[in-house]
């Protein structure tokens, strides 16, 4: 069969969030800052305060105080040491168990004809994502990079991810990452439609992602921190703008809340891609 005659839309990708979403603190609460002997508290105060100051952006002003701060700690952090600081990141309940179970789950209810992919966005770092337990259960992973130089130094920031940015790489994932981003592209044509994208975040910063998702016919989930209310009330503020879905306190172990409503929204997806897969069987038969 030539490859005009397969149905293609039948991978779904679940993108998520990292820092506050697979995890309760930013990842380098548990890798960099301890490292260099920072108080995070201190440090994303500075953070902000300088950002507001400066009317620069967040990340690009937390990538230079932390090379700064290397220079007058007089250490010295390359991307080997960065990526082997990810295995101390600590993740919410079930989430090293979660990716394994949802791609069993989306086998068995797709009868074997549907794929599953994950993808994490995150304004975090690269080098350290590079590292994580979890690494394996990826398609891809976007963040902020780091540019290294020839004494394999972080100098200068070589990608930049914020909220808005995020949004752009929904549309690489959407169209598929070896297509040019801003051609034109059919929407039966490209390679994963938003139909079947699920989006996780936890916070305001994934508001133009969760939109950019749901606007075109996917699907948002948020989480929360269980029981902390303030978590809990951007959440209601996100399901109130009908921004998200559905949301959930972040325990990914099985059978909670957070599981039984991505499974709904699999079920449904699934069933809309068999659906399709069917129609596409029947007019191919046509000749
Ligand atoms: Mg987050």
């Amino acid at each position: 069969m030539s490859k005009h005659h397969q149905f293609k839309h039948n991978i779904i990708a679940m993108i998520y969030d990292f820092d506050g979403t697979l995890t309760p603190q930013p990842m380098q609460e548990y890798t960099i800052l301890p490292k260099l002997g920072v108080a995070p508290q201190e440090f994303w105060h500075r953070v902000k305060q300088e950002a507001r100051e400066t009317g620069g952006d967040e990340m690009l002003t937390y990538m230079r105080l932390l090379v700064d701060k290397l220079e007058t700690k007089q250490q010295h952090l390359n991307r080997s040491d960065l990526c082997s600081l990810g295995a101390r990141i600590k993740y919410f309940p079930g989430v090293e168990s979660w990716f394994e179970r949802i791609a069993k789950y989306v086998r068995k209810r797709g009868g074997g004809n549907i794929r599953l992919e994950n993808y994490i966005i995150s304004a975090g770092q690269k080098e350290i994502l590079e590292g994580v337990a979890i690494r394996e259960h990826f398609t891809a992973m976007f963040a902020s990079e780091y540019f290294f130089d020839h004494h394999d130094r972080a100098t200068w920031p070589n990608i930049l991810i914020n909220d808005t940015i995020k949004t752009q790489y929904i549309f690489r994932i959407n169209k598929g990452l070896e297509a040019p981003i801003n051609e034109y592209m059919p929407e039966d044509q490209r390679r994963i439609p938003f139909s079947n994208i699920v989006y996780i975040g936890d916070g305001m910063t994934d508001v133009p992602g969760m939109t950019v998702t749901k606007k075109n016919g996917g699907y948002a989930i948020a989480v929360h921190r269980p029981r902390i209310p303030k978590s809990i009330a951007t959440c209601r503020k996100l399901l109130e703008a009908r921004r998200i879905d559905f949301y959930a306190p972040a325990n990914y172990s099985t059978g909670r809340v957070l599981e039984k409503r991505v499974q709904l929204i699999l079920d449904q997806i699934i069933a809309q891609v068999l659906y399709q897969r069917e129609i596409f069987s029947a007019r191919l038969s046509l000749g």
